[in-house]
C-alpha cells in the first residue's frame, strides 16, 4: 500500500472532507506510486484562509528578526535532509540527482537570504518640508499571500515565494503543483518543525481548477504568487482583479542563445547541450533556441549532433544517467504535438523525435533530446513555448540580425550570447528584451540573492529573489510626525 498524505489546515494534518484521493507516479517507472494526496476543492480553501487570517496577527507582531531565526532554522533542516529530499524529489519528478540536489540547495540559499532579510527591511526617513517635522516610510505585511507553484522547481519556487512571504510577516495558503505534492508535504513539515506557527502555514492539494481558482477568488486572500503556464497566469491575473488583490505572476519562456562566429564553440556547446536538455528541457529558463552563425554552422551542428545523439536517457537516480523522464504523459503529448507541427512547418528534424521506451526506459514517460534545423523565425516551434527537449536552430549572419531574431517572441526571460568581442557583449545586455542575459554562459541557472523573472508575457513586472521580492511581500506605509505643536498645512503654508 502506497502512504496517504494530508493536507495541513488549521494547525492539523487532515484528509480532504470528501475523503477523494489523487495519486503521484514516478516517471521513470510509472508503475512505482509515490503516495495518494487529497483531492481538495473550494471548502479546504476557505478554512485554510481562515487558518491563516486568524494566524496572522500574533504572526505579524512577532518581531522580523525572531521570524527570520525560524527561517534559518528551516535552511538547517533542509541542509542535514538535503540527500533525502531530493532523492524523493527525484522520484516524484524525474529530473536527475545533481539537478534535485541544486533544487534543494537553492531553498537553502533562500532561508538563509530571508533569515536576514528580517534584520533590514528597510524603511527610509527624508527631511519633511516643514519645521518641527518628521517623516519617515515603513514596511508592513500584506496579510494572507496565495502561494501556486509548478512541478519544475519543486522546493526552490516554493521557498522563493514562502519565505519572503513569512519573514515579512504574512500567513500562507500553498497550493503545490499536482504533479509535486510529496515535496511541498516535506516543505511544510520542515516549516512547522522549525517554529513557523502551524496555522500560519496551510497546505492544500489538488487541481489547479479545484483549489487554485477558489483560492484566487477569495475575498480574504490579499495577494497571489503564482509560477505556471502563461494561459494559466493571465487568467488568474483576470480574475484577481474582482478582489484588487496584489499578484505576482512568473510564466513561460521561449528562451535562446546566440553563438556569434567568434565564440569558444567548445563552450558554446557545452552551454547549449546543458540549457536546451538539463531538466528534460522543463525549466522556465530552458534553452529552447539555438541562434547560430552561419560562419560556424557546419562545425558547431556536428559538434551538437553528436553530442547530444550520446546522452543517456534514464532514471534521475542513477549516476550516469544525462536526462531524465518528462513528467507525466501530457507534457509527453504536448512535445509530440509541437514535433508534428515542425515537421508541417518544413524545418528539418536533425535528431530525435520520438518517445524513448528502450530497455530500462520501457515504463516511464522519456523523450529523446530533439533537434530541428532550418527553423526560420515565423515558425511556431521558433516561437512558442515547447516545454521539453526541442532545440529549434536558427541562422543569422550578423550580430543585429541575431537580436532581431531573438527578441522575435511574446517571451522574455532568459537569455543568453556567446561572443568575445566585448561591444557585442554590451549591446547584447542592452538590447535583448528579457529578464536574464547571460554573457557566455547557458540560458539556465538562477542565484538566490538576484532578481529573476522576465518581461513581455513571462510575467507582470514583478521579480522573485535577491532584494526586489520583498517589495511585493509588503505594503509600504509613510509616517509623519508633527513635532510643531500647531497646525502646519504643507505646501500651503510654508510656500
Ligand atoms: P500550469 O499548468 O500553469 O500550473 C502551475 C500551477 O498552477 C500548478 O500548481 C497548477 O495546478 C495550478 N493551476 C492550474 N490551473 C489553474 C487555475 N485555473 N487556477 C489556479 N491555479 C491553476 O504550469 P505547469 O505546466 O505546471 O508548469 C509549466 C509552466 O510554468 C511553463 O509555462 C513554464 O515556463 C512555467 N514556469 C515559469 C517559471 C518562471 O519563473 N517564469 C518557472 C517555472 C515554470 P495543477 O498542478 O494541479 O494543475
Ligand atoms: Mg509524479
Amino acid at each position: 500500500m502506497s502512504k496517504r498524505y494530508q493536507n495541513h489546515i488549521g494547525g492539523k494534518w487532515i484528509d480532504a472532507v470528501s475523503g477523494e484521493t489523487f495519486e503521484n507516479r514516478n516517471p521513470a517507472n510509472w508503475n512505482e506510486i509515490i503516495g495518494t494526496f487529497p483531492s481538495s476543492g473550494a471548502e479546504e480553501v476557505n478554512a485554510a484562509v481562515e487558518s491563516a487570517r486568524e494566524a496572522f496577527d500574533a504572526w505579524r507582531l512577532t518581531p522580523a528578526p525572531e521570524r527570520g531565526d525560524i527561517l534559518r532554522r528551516v535552511g538547517d533542516i533542509m541542509t542535514a535532509r538535503k540527500k533525502e529530499i531530493a532523492s524523493n524529489m527525484t522520484r516524484e519528478m524525474g529530473k536527475v540527482l545533481d539537478e534535485t540536489m541544486g533544487d534543494v540547495q537553492e531553498g537553502i540559499d533562500t532561508a538563509y537570504y530571508a533569515a536576514t532579510e528580517g534584520r533590514r527591511m528597510f524603511g527610509h526617513t527624508v527631511p519633511s518640508e516643514l519645521h518641527n517635522k518628521f517623516n519617515m516610510s515603513v514596511r508592513r505585511p500584506i496579510g494572507v499571500a496565495g502561494i501556486i507553484t509548478p512541478w519544475n522547481f519543486p522546493m526552490a519556487i516554493p521557498t522563493w515565494k514562502i519565505f519572503p512571504a513569512l519573514v515579512c510577516g504574512n500567513t500562507v495558503v500553498f497550493k503545490p503543483a499536482s504533479d509535486t505534492p510529496l515535496t511541498a508535504t516535506t516543505f511544510v513539515e520542515i516549516l512547522i518543525e522549525a517554529g513557523i506557527p502551524p496555522k500560519a502555514i496551510n497546505l492544500v492539494h489538488g487541481r489547479g481548477s479545484a483549489v487554485g481558482t477558489p483560492l484566487v477568488n477569495h475575498e480574504n486572500v490579499d495577494l497571489i504568487s503564482f509560477t505556471g503556464s502563461t494561459v494559466v497566469g493571465k487568467s488568474i491575473s483576470k480574475s484577481a482583479s474582482d478582489t484588487l488583490k496584489r499578484v505576482s505572476l512568473e510564466l513561460g519562456g521561449k528562451n535562446a542563445q546566440i553563438v556569434l562566429d567568434d565564440a569558444d564553440l567548445e563552450l558554446a556547446l557545452e552551454g547549449v547541450l546543458w540549457g536546451a536538455f538539463g531538466t528534460t528541457g522543463q525549466r522556465c529558463t530552458a534553452t529552447s533556441r539555438l541562434i547560430l552563425h552561419a560562419k560556424v554552422y557546419d562545425r558547431f551542428m556536428e559538434m551538437l549532433t553528436s553530442r547530444a545523439a550520446s546522452l543517456r536517457l534514464g532514471d534521475g537516480l542513477q549516476s550516469d544517467t544525462d536526462v531524465g523522464p518528462m513528467v507525466n504523459q501530457d507534457q509527453i503529448d504536448t512535445v509530440q504535438r509541437y514535433i508534428g507541427i515542425g515537421k508541417d512547418e518544413g524545418a528539418k528534424l536533425a535528431l530525435g523525435g520520438s518517445p524513448y521506451r528502450e530497455g530500462a526506459c520501457a515504463d516511464g514517460w522519456f523523450h529523446e533530446p530533439t533537434i530541428f534545423t532550418e527553423v526560420t523565425p515565423e515558425m511556431r516551434i521558433a516561437k512558442e513555448e515547447i516545454f521539453g527537449p526541442v532545440l529549434s536552430v536558427l541562422t543569422i549572419n550578423s550580430f543585429e540580425e541575431a537580436i532581431q531574431v531573438l527578441n522575435n517572441t511574446k517571451y522574455g526571460l532568459s537569455s543568453s550570447i556567446y561572443t568575445n568581442d566585448v561591444n557585442c557583449a554590451f549591446k547584447a545586455m542592452r538590447d535583448i528584451e528579457a529578464g536574464i542575459t547571460y554573457i557566455n554562459g547557458p540560458t539556465i541557472g538562477a542565484e538566490a540573492h538576484m532578481p529573476f523573472g522576465g518581461v513581455k508575457e513571462t510575467g507582470n513586472g514583478h521579480r522573485e529573489g535577491g532584494w526586489e521580492v520583498y517589495e511585493f511581500y509588503t505594503e509600504t506605509k509613510s509616517v509623519f510626525v508633527d513635532y510643531s505643536g500647531k497646525l502646519q498645512r504643507a505646501q500651503i503654508d510654508n510656500y
